[in-house]
């Protein structure tokens, strides 16, 4: 089964975007970023903490990884020594 995760914005209502959706991504309020979708079956909204585009890409990316592999449960400390490469 292929992980549906995708990147949000969670618009602020200040935002001059916000109309355009939480799919969009290049909003100009400089919003924060969320991970949005379906992850081991369940649902997964998950705040970033990030208005980084590039940051919050990199960690969908790991996300996505740890789904592949089966350990998105591991703790960040362990997952950090059995890295592979
Ligand atoms: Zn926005």
């Amino acid at each position: 089964m292929s992980p549906m995760l995708a990147l949000q914005r969670r618009h602020s209502p200040k935002c001059p975007d916000r109309k355009k959706g939480p799919n969009y991504l290049k909003c100009r309020g400089h919003c924060s970023m969320r991970i949005c979708g379906m992850q081991n079956g369940k649902r997964v909204r998950t705040s970033l903490k990030t208005r980084d585009l590039q940051r919050a890409a990199r960690r969908l990316a790991e996300m996505l990884d740890d789904e592949a592999l089966g350990r998105s449960k591991v703790d960040p400390f362990v997952k950090t020594i059995f890295r592979p490469q």
